[in-house]
């Protein structure tokens, strides 16, 4: 029987914040982080799984992770659905840590990377990406990974498994169209706040010539040029383009309601995070005063408890999962199917390093499994640092491509992992001398 021999973090960070890639009216200068999780076996392939983080605190998300080595060296690889249930459980239920949360911030974080990986070994092991591992599930394995503690009032296991069981018999029709038709993507490579209005409206035609059909502009620093970005978008790409805008928690929701009405004249599709990822009154009061501009939130929104709650509440119009952000696959399984209870689609953040390549799978298998709908889903893309990884997401004509290779796509490759180790490798120490 394979064995998990060992689990090595390491702090790779990119200097991103050099070009304002990646900037924002929240995050002006992030040099985007992983901290990256190898579990080592002493069979077979090695898992891979890593916490994005945008520079400062990478060490401390490492150290976080580190602390739950215990859970996991010496076990038994998972190898299904039961085996990565219980290291999901066993990882969450870790008392002393969680006194640090409960299952919110760095801990949690931890967890999603260390889940990850032990999604990425399982379905390494099987031959299959992960979003075809997932997929070829029965609806009661998929229904056993999820943890229904605090769920129970907005979605039975009963309930998640008549959403599974509807979606199962076309569930092949879906994987054969994914597989030739990839998944749509939007792009909010033009829209960084640091950026010109001329790279702005370059960048804009850009994806409309690489067969995009929305983009996205980050808004919330300034409101005149917030307004003037706005109207240079809108006049570069036309009346049926998408514009997102994204505020990245800005303002109050009092603000975010008069500031969003300056730009309503542009149309823009949604508001991404107007406010406070935790406050879910706020997010209903956003989305009334401003229909039918749609509300977007999730990547910040630290566990599927809050998902919840902006269902039950209905504040949100479009619900923004993250790979990393809360405790990996199995929760955010809980969060899909809670998304498909309530008739929301799931619309994935991934701006951030390695945040596209692990996303998709979760698009994938949730349109194979769980929702059965494309209607208003796309997943987030965003052109920067694919070319680090061994198995990186591809859009071709607007579209997200599916991973064909074994695994979740979190593997760095070797030469990047020696230049960008932080503090100590070249790309940092010859910018210190
Ligand atoms: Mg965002």
């Amino acid at each position: 029987m394979a064995r998990v021999v060992a689990l090595d973090v390491l702090d790779i960070r990119f200097p991103t914040s050099r070009e304002l890639d990646g900037s924002d009216a929240m995050n002006p200068d992030p040099d985007y982080s992983a901290a990256y999780v190898t579990l080592r076996t002493d069979e077979g392939p090695d898992g891979y799984g890593l916490a994005f983080t945008i520079g400062r605190g990478n060490d401390v998300q490492a150290a976080a992770i580190r602390a739950l080595a215990p859970h996991v060296v010496g076990r038994p690889v998972p190898e299904d659905a039961a085996a990565l249930a219980a290291l999901s459980s066993e990882l969450i239920g870790d008392s002393q840590l969680r006194w640090l949360g409960p299952e919110k911030g760095v801990v949690h974080m931890a967890i999603g990377a260390v889940v990850n990986a032990a999604w990425d070994l399982a379905s390494r092991r099987a031959g299959l990406p992960l979003w075809r591992f997932l997929a070829g599930m029965t609806p009661e394995e998929i229904v056993g990974l999820v943890d229904f503690r605090y769920l129970s009032d907005a979605l039975t296991p009963d309930e998640a498994l008549s959403i599974l069981r509807k979606a199962e018999p076309t569930r092949a029709g879906r994987i054969a169209q994914l597989t030739a038709d990839g998944f749509p993507a939007y792009t909010t490579s033009p829209g960084w706040l640091g950026y010109s209005d001329e790279k702005l409206a370059r960048l804009a035609k850009q994806a409309l010539a690489e067969g995009f059909d929305m983009i996205k502009l980050k808004v919330g620093g300034d409101l005149d040029d917030d307004v003037r970005r706005m109207k240079l978008a809108r006049e570069v790409v036309g009346a049926g383009v998408r514009v997102a805008v994204d505020a990245n928690q800005r303002w109050d929701t009092d603000v975010a309601i008069r500031w969003m009405r300056e730009l309503a004249p542009y149309a823009p599709y949604w508001i991404e995070e107007p406010t406070s990822p935790d406050d879910v009154l706020a997010h209903r009061a956003i989305a009334d005063a401003l229909a039918p501009i749609k509300v977007a939130t999730g990547e910040h929104v630290q566990n599927r408890v809050v998902f919840k709650q902006l269902l039950q509440a209905g504040a949100v119009d479009v619900v923004q999962i993250d790979a990393c952000r809360v405790a990996g696959v199995n929760e955010n399984i809980a969060i899909l199917l809670l998304a498909a209870k309530f008739g929301v689609p799931v619309c994935p953040h991934a701006g951030g390093v390695g945040l596209c390549e692990l996303v998709r799978h979760l698009s994938f298998f949730d349109y194979a499994a769980v929702s059965a709908s494309l209607d208003g889903r796309v997943i987030e893309w965003v052109d920067h640092l694919h070319e680090h990884f061994t198995d990186p997401a591809s859009v071709v004509g607007g579209r997200y491509l599916a991973p064909t290779q074994p695994g979740f796509s979190a593997q760095l490759r070797e030469e990047t992992l020696s230049q960008y180790v932080y503090p100590d490798g070249p790309v940092w120490t010859e910018v210190v001398a």
